[in-house]
């Protein structure tokens, strides 16, 4: 410490109350960063490492970036997994006495970041606390970008991971002590890149968080935390740790918003992940994804609110059809909508914006882009009083078009204003009279020089008299010597040259005084008018966001109407009966992956008697999953308020949608995919209910053959029996075995997919049948794949002999069976069907097929019955 400069004293300071950031010291024009956080900067942002000192003993590491390209860097950090303190000069280096002072006015975290470059717009970007207190769990989460509180407690252990997982978090705070918890390791299994800060656990304590959330959320506010201490907690632990980061300047963050999972339809991760509701499956790309089909919103807030409608679908048939009849009148009115959505097209992010006024960050080009949309609300405003559904009514009388603070933008602010604000250029002329003043000793400089020698010339009647400037003696007034008996006696003389002298006046030396600091004074001037103004539209923070939510409404609803018209939706028919009947359905994505008319649409019929537990048999790639999937995603769209892709569609409100989809299948191989499978499975048994519709693809392909069929079985009879479960079912397998479930339960159907032989080929028809397949065509799939010709030969001859029962399944000759080289391991199972104690019955089994029961005395019939019996004594 001894040898360090007062600055890298300074710094050391700063650094140990800020241990887990790197620090961004700002030192004039840059930002630089010393020691450890040197070397990890240097090798994250690539950009080279040096030394204070260089050479010298006590050398210092350094690396830095230039203040106005921050932005980029702080990203690319925290992208990283780092945490970024930001340390300003709070004083000009001119005026400070020793030591230039700093602090740290901001830290970004991953769950903080406020600067819209790099903020995905049509994503939120969340921090969440968890806690967890008496078999109670907490969540709170907050956008900072957007202001957006919300918070939601449970007793349901795995409803609430399957919540805090589906959020997609950017960061977490959680109390240290839970840091070895279960349900931490359970969160960090769900919860993909999402980064986990652990805190000291008063930052949960319940007295303190009373004490916060009275602080920032008004005393109207609907929520009630009184009971609830784990929730309260976790509101705690994020406002606290959002007011450390932030300092202070967080008055957009105003409300709190409390809701209930159980008044969504519950989409867990697993389900989100299978439906493709946000990315694919395979690569994890937007475009694919239901979301890009559904996504038509020309605003950012709008694309996010979109997703949150996506993400929480309604399961009250009274609040779904009030999004419905909003989205049906404006899919009617075409032109409306157009002009509407060209409209909100003009609007820039305003709850960002809002929120970047608020925290003190805001530009003067945010201001105006704030301005210039408020601008058009009238406009839209306009276009939608004339619509009578009540969602849209509500939308647009709470529509404020903020008059006020436009004309505030549009006198003050010019048009257009550079990113800095403390280098002037930003206020307009006439806005203050003080700043004009500095503006035209500037920019007028000139115009005041001449003007001022023609009065001179005029007063002294020296034609030849010049004003004029340098920058040793400042502004003089030149007279010839020729004329120097015509210098008036208020003249000074500042300057002999050969021919002339250089006079100053009084009026020329106030002018010098004025002009000489005029731009430093302009910059200042202008920053804190700047300052005053956003301050001023601060204050009208709630009256942005509430604006800012209704034009998201507004636009979803916009965008809903829009993909309803192009792809040819209809509205659904949503109500709390059983049935989900739908006519002529289509796959959204799917369909638009084969624009050219080639999707085969399919009628689906669900109820809780006769057809609850739908049984798709057929080939592989025949279409099954894309089927069973387009049911879900119908009823999912239903339920967000959505048109459809059918003909027609009546759906019976779903509370959860599960899937076992074989999405595991591509991740990873042999047990642990059977593993994820089964966990899966054991999930959907334990926590769904009757109003549940449930999605099983492809259930017990994991394990071999026997193994899965048995399981699949067993868990077809669990889901089926009303007293154990008795949920809507879709169920696509290749084990046509599963069809004879039909026989003996009431509620199954089987369905299967046409396939159309054609010579030994297959032709895949993709129209949904009654009645189930007994035949697999793996082969010829195989061929589709371009599975090379002899093997695709060998194959159908192995398949001949496995048929005609001369080898086991496993390609073992029959006559090997139960021998003792086959002891042991899965394969034993076979015998559990077929053993060598048995005879061969297909014979008998024909012959029983065969008989006419009806036409057949009792005698008779116990005479066959005797002859069997001989035959298997035999
Ligand atoms: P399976 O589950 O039976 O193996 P998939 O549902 O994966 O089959 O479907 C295989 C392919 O068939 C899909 O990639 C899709 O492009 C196409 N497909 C599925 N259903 C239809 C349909 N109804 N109309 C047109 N193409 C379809």
């Amino acid at each position: 410490m001894k040898n360090l400069t007062p600055a890298m004293r300074q710094y050391l300071e700063i650094k140990e109350a800020h241990r887990d950031c790197i620090i961004f010291f700002r030192m004039g024009d840059f930002y630089e960063m010393f020691f450890e956080d040197a070397e990890i900067a240097s090798r994250v942002l690539e950009i080279t490492l040096t030394s204070r000192n260089k050479g010298k003993e006590n050398a210092i590491p350094l690396c830095g970036v230039p203040w106005h390209a921050a932005s980029a860097y702080i990203s690319k950090l925290i992208e990283n997994g780092h945490k970024v303190a930001i340390c300003e000069q709070m004083e000009d280096p001119k005026d400070a006495k020793g030591i230039v002072k700093r602090e740290v006015v901001r830290i970004v975290t991953p769950g903080l970041v406020v600067d819209s470059d790099n903020l995905s717009a049509k994503e939120n970007n969340f921090l969440a606390g968890i806690s967890a207190l008496d078999g109670s769990f907490g969540l709170a989460f907050v956008d900072i970008s957007t202001g957006e509180f919300r918070v939601t407690e449970s007793d349901d252990r795995e409803a609430f991971l399957d919540e805090i997982a589906g959020l997609e978090f950017r960061e977490v705070v959680v109390r240290e002590d839970l840091k070895e918890s279960d349900l931490m390791e359970a969160f960090a299994i769900r919860s993909g890149d999402c980064s986990i800060s652990f805190l000291p656990s008063d930052y949960f304590s319940v007295e303190g968080a009373s004490d916060l959330i009275d602080e920032f959320f008004s005393e109207k506010r609907e929520v009630d935390f009184d009971g609830h201490p784990a929730m309260t907690g976790a509101a705690g632990a994020v406002l606290r740790y959002v007011k450390e980061t932030q300092k202070d300047r967080l008055n957009h963050i105003n409300d709190v918003l409390w809701y209930d999972i159980t008044n969504y339809l519950v989409l867990d991760d697993t389900a989100k992940k299978n439906l493709e509701l946000f990315a694919t499956i395979q690569g994890g790309r937007k475009r694919g994804s239901l979301f890009h089909v559904l996504d038509e919103t020309t605003t950012a807030m709008g694309g996010r609110k979109l997703r949150w409608w996506l993400n929480y679908p309604l399961v009250d048939p009274d609040r779904i059809r009030i999004r419905l009849a909003a989205v049906s009148e404006i899919k009617e009115e075409h032109l409306l909508r157009e002009n509407l959505r060209a409209s909100l097209a003009g609007i820039y992010d305003l709850e960002r914006l809002g929120s970047r006024v608020s925290m003190g960050v805001a530009n003067g080009r945010d201001l105006l882009a704030l301005g210039r949309s408020l601008r058009l609300i009238p406009a839209i405003k306009d276009t939608i009083s004339e619509l009578e559904s009540s969602l849209i009514s509500s939308i647009c009388g709470e529509l404020d078009d903020m008059p006020d603070v436009a004309d505030l933008i549009g006198v003050a602010i010019v048009d257009d204003p550079p990113v800095t604000i403390r280098d002037g250029y930003v206020i307009k002329k006439g806005y203050d009279d003080e700043l004009d003043k500095l503006i035209s000793l500037c920019t007028d400089g000139k115009k005041w020089i001449a003007a001022m020698e023609g009065r001179e010339r005029k007063r002294t009647g020296i034609g030849g008299l010049k004003v004029g400037f340098n920058n040793v003696f400042g502004y003089y007034i030149e007279v010839t010597k020729a004329n120097s008996d015509m210098v008036p006696e208020d003249y000074v003389r500042k300057q002999t040259l050969v021919n002339a002298e250089r006079y100053i006046n009084q009026e020329l030396k106030e002018y010098e005084v004025l002009v000489l600091g005029a731009e430093e004074r302009r910059k200042k001037r202008e920053y804190e008018l700047f300052v005053d103004i956003r301050e001023r539209i601060a204050r009208e923070i709630m009256r942005i966001q509430r604006t800012a939510s209704r034009l998201a409404d507004l636009d979803a609803i916009a965008s809903l109407a829009e993909v309803a018209e192009m792809y040819n939706y209809c509205c659904p028919r949503v109500n709390d009966e059983d049935m989900i009947k739908i006519k002529g359905g289509r796959h959204p994505v799917v369909e638009r992956m084969n624009p050219n008319g080639g999707f085969v649409p399919n009628d689906t019929l669900l109820d809780r008697s006769g057809n609850r537990f739908l049984i798709i048999t057929g080939p592989n790639m025949a279409g099954k999953s894309t089927y069973i999937r387009q049911t879900a995603v119908i009823v999912l769209m239903a339920q967000m308020g959505s048109f459809v892709p059918a003909d027609e569609a009546e759906i019976g409100i779903v509370d959860r949608i599960f899937t076992r989809v074989g999405a595991g299948d591509s991740l990873s191989g042999g047990q642990s995919t059977f593993m994820v499978e089964m966990t899966e499975v054991a999930g959907i048994l334990k926590n769904a209910s009757l109003r549940s519709l449930i999605l099983l693809d492809e259930v017990g392909r994991g394990t071999s053959t026997f193994d899965g069929l048995s399981i699949a079985w067993a868990v077809s009879e669990h889901i089926h029996d009303p007293d154990k479960l008795g949920a809507r079912t879709l169920f696509a397998t290749h084990y046509h075995e599963l069809t004879d479930l039909a026989r003996t339960m009431d509620g199954v159907r089987n369905l299967s997919i046409a396939v159309k032989e054609w010579g030994d080929r297959v032709i895949f028809l993709r129209t949904i049948v009654e009645g189930g397949t007994n035949r697999s065509y793996g082969i010829e799939v195989a061929r589709l794949a371009g599975v090379h010709e002899d093997v695709i030969s060998r194959a159908r001859e192995v398949l001949g002999n496995l048929e005609k029962g001369e080898l086991d399944e496993i390609g073992m000759p029959r006559i090997a069976r139960g021998k003792p080289s086959r002891k042991g391991g899965n394969v034993g199972q076979l015998d559990l069907f077929a053993g060598e104690e048995n005879p061969d019955m297909s014979g008998l089994i024909n012959e029983l097929k065969g008989l006419d029961v009806l036409n057949m005395t009792p005698m008779e019939a116990l005479g066959k019955i005797s002859e069997w019996q001989k035959m298997v004594k035999d």
